[in-house]
């Protein structure tokens, strides 16, 4: 079946392994996020066979695939929960990263029902105007917390190079520590967590940077793609070649550079542009924007550029291709995040692993 992805779970375990191994050498028990790949079955198997005892996702839906795969391990869910989901949140999540008391409180109840507790991680907004309370509301914040039933403040974190692209630093992160020692020393309680962001606070860790007193971060990108995120360098001894996306051509002919006709909008709305480069050997390949995307996808064969995309079809320049290539040829691609992103999500794009 085509279009398919191949996954290769040693790949992935090996870079977990080497992550989280980098991770332990500096006092920091991480959390594997499982989001991009769904909570794939294989290699979220793989995380626990690592020794990851922390699984972390941003869908409730995930977690709970997460529980069945793996009932020992803790569940922690990083998008802040909706008011609408409160009892699964409270019955697939052992922690969740929160910001709003209105959400704390329906958890606290909930909590209570349940007779659980529900550890929370109060997240702090350092200035990429994402999630997170504002640094001067954190003190008040984690007073009323502290006053909420069945929750137990487990930590505080922050979230950056999301939303705004801010890079974690000395300042930001220095900031997040400092704000730890304030609520521990003020409230006398321990944060077992200080969580210092994701994928792109490694470079920090990498170049023994990293703030003391951080005490966790949240892995996801870096463990697939073998990437740190904050300036996109390959992380040494591990793999960025663990996925590949095959697809098929179901057309091959000579044609024109140049559409032919007055040019209006394309089937996205946008106006597109074109260079003359004479005739052109071109490919349709059967994979479209409803399955990827597309900007993420880097074909793998040299001379073999992407030129365009509808739903369904990916169109190729293949005049330069190194190899013979006809209809029915499979072509081979390799992903980034978002690309990977969308091929896992889509239900038109089997699933391979090795
Ligand atoms: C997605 C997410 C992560 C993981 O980010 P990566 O860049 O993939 O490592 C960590 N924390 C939160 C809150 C997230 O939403």
């Amino acid at each position: 079946m085509y279009p398919r992805l191949k996954i290769d779970i040693p790949k992935i375990k090996h870079n977990a392994k080497v992550l989280r191994e980098l991770c332990q050498n500096n006092g920091i028990e991480p959390m594997v996020v499982t989001k991009v790949h769904c909570a794939h079955p294989g290699i979220t198997k793989a995380m626990v066979e690592v020794g990851y005892t922390m699984l972390a996702d941003s869908r409730v839906e995930n977690l709970k695939v997460l529980k069945s795969l793996a009932p020992g391990v803790k569940t922690v869910l990083l998008r802040l929960p909706m008011v609408s989901e409160i009892n699964s949140v409270i019955e697939f999540a052992d922690i969740s990263l929160n910001s709003e008391l209105k959400t704390l409180r329906a958890l606290s109840s909930e909590a209570v029902k349940a007779n659980k507790v529900h550890e929370v991680i109060i997240m702090v907004d350092l200035g990429d105007l994402r999630e997170g309370v504002l640094p001067e509301d954190l003190e008040s914040v984690v007073k009323e917390v502290l006053s909420m039933q069945n929750l137990a403040i487990a930590g505080i974190g922050v979230n950056l190079t999301c939303y705004g692209g801010v890079i974690p630093d000395d300042n930001n992160l220095g900031r997040l520590v400092e704000l730890a020692k304030l609520i521990e020393t003020k409230f006398n309680i321990s944060l077992k967590y200080i969580s210092g962001g994701n994928s792109s606070s490694l470079y920090k860790l990498i170049d023994n940077t990293l703030p003391k007193g951080i005490t966790n971060l949240r892995l996801g990108e870096a463990v697939v793609l073998g990437r740190e995120t904050a300036y996109g360098e390959k992380i040494e001894n591990t793999y960025e070649d663990a996925f590949l996306l095959e697809a098929q051509i179901i057309e091959l002919k000579e044609k024109d550079s140049v559409p032919t006709g007055k040019i209006g909008m394309d089937a996205f709305g946008n106006n597109p542009s074109f260079i003359d480069k004479g005739k052109m050997k071109r490919a349709i390949v059967a994979i479209g924007r409803q399955d990827v995307r597309v900007e993420g996808l880097t074909p793998v064969d040299a001379g073999v550029e992407i030129i365009g995309a509808s739903s369904d079809h990916l169109i190729l320049d293949v005049t330069g291709a190194s190899r013979a290539l006809e209809v029915g040829t499979v072509i081979g691609f390799r992903v980034d995040y978002g690309a990977l992103l969308s091929l896992m999500t889509s239900k038109y794009v089997e699933k391979i692993s090795e």
